[in-house]
């Protein structure tokens, strides 16, 4: 097995693909009979090792699927494998969508939530948030189910668990009327967007942009709902969406991976290449972008207020440091929640994310960007990389004892748990297995 980055391999003992729930079940029931491992996988688009184990690994793969729809209240039931590209095209077939998404459809849903996966919008909180009512098999076996009423504190922490209370079965969401969105892509100075990116918040549903490093221009992108108006989509969002960010920016890679002295100059060519467009279209398939070229990411969840800092801080950094890296920084906006083990937890939050092209070495330019998060009370995403251990969760997050004890109650022979997820939760792990540099 391998992750989509292709930096994490593995050899279970056992793949499963289970079709049922009762044969979800089994596989655990016989784990914990045998005093073997289990971890679970999504689509693999994690680059943390969540899934890795020598033992028992399962897929919801064959589990996948419209559970219920209730179209009065939109609200929909769906299976923990549903892939977001299939849940798009469900929700919509029945008047309903995601209220937000992040920028690919490859997730599974269950994967989605249970590392804290999100968009952008300051109106909007992690996926995780968009969930009412989950149900799972648990470490002994047993099928549990939860919501926002019932046993609502078990359901904060069964909102993002890492695979680690057990397999999500069905998760039930609060979708929306399906919506259009117009989408507007643009290359823009970047101290224009340092200045107003408050305003640029409050003025659109949805706000992100990128800095290409080693340039004074960021690519901003706004999303507003479009209703009524006709779909746009064009030769040009395909150039845009298809051949600048993947065909055009894959080369540039492979140049910059044997010159590599060239970062400047290749960030500088690759913000030329991009169009400013516009895009009109069903929500889902707007959020969702094509990702050909892969890299490694890291990305860290920072207190809103601190952003200003936090984003100077790093522009210096990596204008005076000069590491040879011409992957854009992105740079979102997440509301703030109450789940557990959330890193938007209790905090409006601004999500900034740097990229290394996957053949190139990513440590350095990595741990000085962490240094620059950890000083502001950064959290990494969980499904991203990071150096971080037990004991800094237990510093960073308020709630983590909260979550231990939930784990405890429903994992107590730890089958959920790795030698990664041991460094993790429960620090005691001898080898640094989480660490990445
Ligand atoms: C190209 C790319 C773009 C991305 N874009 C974004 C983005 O826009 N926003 C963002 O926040 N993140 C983004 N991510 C990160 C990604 O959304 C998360 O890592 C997400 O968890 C991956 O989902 P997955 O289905 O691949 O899950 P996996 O990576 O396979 O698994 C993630 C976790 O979920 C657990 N899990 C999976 N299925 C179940 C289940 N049925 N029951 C219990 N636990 C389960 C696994 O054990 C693991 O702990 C991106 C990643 C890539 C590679």
């Amino acid at each position: 097995m391998k992750n989509w980055s292709g930096i994490i391999e593995w050899n279970p003992q056992i793949i499963a693909y289970p079709e049922s729930e009762s044969e979800i079940q089994q596989i655990v029931q016989k784990a914990l009979e045998n005093k073997q491992k289990v971890r679970i996988i999504g689509s693999g688009h994690s680059f943390t090792p969540l899934s890795k184990t020598d033992q028992i690994l399962i897929s919801l793969d064959k589990y996948a699927g419209l559970v219920s729809v209730d179209k009065e209240n939109h609200i929909a039931t769906v299976k923990g494998g549903t892939k977001l590209y299939d849940l798009g095209d469900l929700l919509y077939e029945n008047g309903m969508a995601m209220e937000n998404l992040g920028d690919i459809d490859r997730q599974s849903i269950a994967g989605t939530i249970s590392t804290g996966t999100h968009g952008t919008g300051t109106n909007f909180g992690t996926i995780s948030t968009q969930v009412l009512a989950l149900k799972f098999v648990n470490g002994k076996g047993e099928i549990i189910q939860c919501s926002t009423t019932d046993k609502p504190d078990l359901f904060k922490a069964a909102q993002l668990s890492l695979g680690t209370l057990g397999v999500i079965t069905e998760i039930t969401l609060q979708c929306v009327p399906a919506y259009k969105l117009a989408l507007k892509s643009e290359v823009v100075p970047l101290d224009d967007i340092l200045t107003n990116y408050s305003k640029i918040n409050a003025e659109n549903r949805n706000f992100e942009f990128y800095w290409f490093p080693h340039t004074t221009k960021a690519w901003a992108k706004t999303s507003n709902i479009a209703e009524g108006q006709a779909d746009k989509v064009g030769l040009l969002n395909y150039y845009s969406e298809f051949v600048a960010e993947n065909v055009i920016f894959k080369m540039l890679c492979e140049v910059m991976r044997f010159f590599p002295s060239s970062a400047e100059l290749t960030s500088k060519i690759s913000i030329a290449g991009m169009a400013n467009t516009e895009k009109v279209y069903h929500s889902h398939k707007v959020y969702a972008t094509t990702r050909l070229v892969k890299f490694h990411e890291m990305e860290y969840n920072v207190p809103v207020e601190a952003y200003d800092d936090v984003i100077k801080d790093i522009i210096k950094e990596v204008n005076t440091k000069k590491y040879n890296v011409h992957f854009p920084i992105e740079n979102r906006f997440v509301k703030g929640d109450d789940i557990y083990l959330s890193p938007a937890y209790q905090r409006d939050s601004a999500y900034v994310a740097c990229h290394v092209y996957q053949k190139k070495d990513y440590k350095a330019y990595f741990k000085a960007l962490e240094t620059i998060f950890r000083a502001y009370g950064g959290r990494p995403h969980w499904g991203k990389m990071h150096s971080l251990n037990a004991e800094d969760f237990a510093t960073s997050y308020p709630q983590f004892e909260t979550f231990l004890k939930y784990r405890k109650e429903h994992d107590p022979d730890q089958v959920f748990i790795s030698p990664y997820l041991q460094s993790i939760f429960l620090g005691t792990s001898k080898v640094s297995v989480g660490k990445i540099w």
